[in-house]
């Protein structure tokens, strides 16, 4: 095993305690840290990789809880747009998208991801054309090269334009294909171990896009599996007008009586939630993927994160999709939760260490993870975010978390996941960034061109 000290930086450790350090040490062992705490690291670790972080702020590595990768072969579209008409724009592009799609996406996306502090990300695949592949294998290989932690979701849509959902009948997928292929990316793809680097989790996609009765098995059968749940839920007015009108209660009721709230579930959105609906979210541990600059992006609204946190739900944050938040960036995510709830509800709605709070350790608890991912601590993986925080863009803030919340937005400095540097000096070292946009751009026109 490797020993790579970290010294002389802040440290935000987000542990139980949330002990914050005004400089001290990290020593990460192999893929765990064995050791946190004040000044230099102690002499008996004989590091082989010693690094010098003065200026600089240690953070846990950040957690993005909802993403679309495939999304971002189709940035700038339906700029002005609600929910359902750019969905409606979209849908057909994103009927054209295959393997090699993806494969560009992901790597890209990721590779976004990393640069801006993410350690582990879910996403969310729910477009499925035939003859494409096997997609969930080729973002997982994206995840593998670019060397975050991967959280995919075997998305599904069931209910096409003619049955009364959203989206066109030509890209959803049919009921008894859809579970087949969700027990086969869990039996090729999760790893329930420790250190996961890739676990699997069930995701139809939005109530209006997905039948009752898949709702229903899909919910069976992660939970015979033991693996998560996810899905959209109470983003738009639009949304809860369509579980109103075909289901007869509110998107959350509709959920509720099909047995889809629980600690094992994580919703995206949950923008019109009510007062009895965020304590519901509480008392049954369901968390949610705050995505507050898609929100407003598409005018959906904002979330009542606030009043989920009372309730003790845990709220993580999600970029989505880069076709709704063309940046794709997780830090970006903890200044616009802040300054989303703070213009919803006054300066005390957000704190900016409840800002890094959620995109670290309710981001773990969201995907399962909490017990060793979220937190600086003894014992749990070596996922380390370091902010370089010495220069004009944050000199004289005397708050580290308050500066890196508010401060100027930029690429992390240093990022390790579970003991191996992906970025350094703010740079990617697992891809080269000109190739990746190269391949994005090739895959966007391609889409373009195969557009209706
Ligand atoms: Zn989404």
């Amino acid at each position: 095993m490797s020993i790579t000290t970290i010294e002389g930086c802040a440290i935000a450790t987000v542990d139980d305690a949330r002990r914050e350090i005004a400089a001290g040490h990290l020593v990460l062992d192999g893929d765990r840290i064995v050791a946190v705490g004040e000044g230099p690291a102690p002499v008996q670790w004989k590091a082989d990789h010693r690094i010098d972080a003065s200026g600089k702020l240690a953070t846990p590595g950040l957690v993005n809880c909802h993403h679309h990768l495939y999304q971002w072969a189709t940035r700038g579209y339906a700029q002005d747009a609600t929910l359902f008409e750019w969905l409606v724009a979209l849908y057909p592009v994103w009927a054209n998208i295959d393997d090699a799609t993806v494969a560009a996406t992901a790597r890209a996306g990721l590779a976004a991801l990393a640069r801006s502090g993410c350690t582990t990300s879910t996403d969310h695949h729910y477009i499925f054309p035939r003859h494409a592949g096997d997609l969930l294998a080729v973002e997982i290989d994206a995840a593998r090269a670019i060397g975050v932690r991967f959280h995919p979701c075997r998305g599904a849509m069931d209910l096409g334009v003619s049955a009364g959902g959203l989206p066109p009948d030509a890209i959803v997928e049919d009921r008894d294909a859809i579970l087949t292929a969700c027990a086969e990316a869990i039996d090729r793809h999760h790893d329930p171990s420790p250190g996961a680097r890739v676990r699997i989790a069930l995701a139809p996609t939005s109530p209006f896009s997905v039948s009752r009765e898949l709702m229903v098995e899909t919910a069976e059968l992660a939970r015979r599996r033991g693996v998560r749940l996810h899905t959209h839920l109470a983003e738009t007015d639009d949304e809860e007008r369509f579980c109103l009108e075909r289901f007869g209660v509110r998107p959350l009721q509709y959920l509720d009586d099909m047995g889809w709230l629980g600690d094992d579930v994580w919703l995206a959105h949950c923008v019109h939630l009510n007062a009895d609906e965020t304590a519901r979210m509480g008392a049954t541990g369901t968390g949610v993927a705050h995505c507050p600059t898609s929100n407003g992006r598409l005018g959906a609204g904002i979330a009542p994160v606030p009043a989920l946190l009372a309730a003790g739900a845990p709220v993580g944050l999600g970029v989505d999709g880069a076709a709704s938040n063309e940046s794709g960036e997780l830090v970006d995510e903890l200044r616009a939760a802040l300054v989303l709830a703070r213009a919803k509800a006054g300066p005390r709605a957000l704190t900016a260490r409840q800002a890094l709070e959620l995109a670290t350790r309710h981001g773990a608890r969201c995907l399962g993870r909490d017990d060793e991912l979220g937190h600086l601590s003894v014992g749990a993986l070596a996922d380390v975010a370091l902010w370089d925080l010495s220069d004009l863009g944050y000199a004289g803030i005397a708050d580290p978390v308050f500066a890196l919340a508010f401060g100027p937005l930029r690429p992390v400095d240093l990022l390790v996941v579970g003991g191996e540097v992906i970025v350094e000096d703010g740079e990617l070292r697992t891809a080269d960034p000109l190739t990746l946009a190269a391949d994005l751009a090739r895959e966007s026109r391609r889409l373009a061109k195969a557009a209706p």
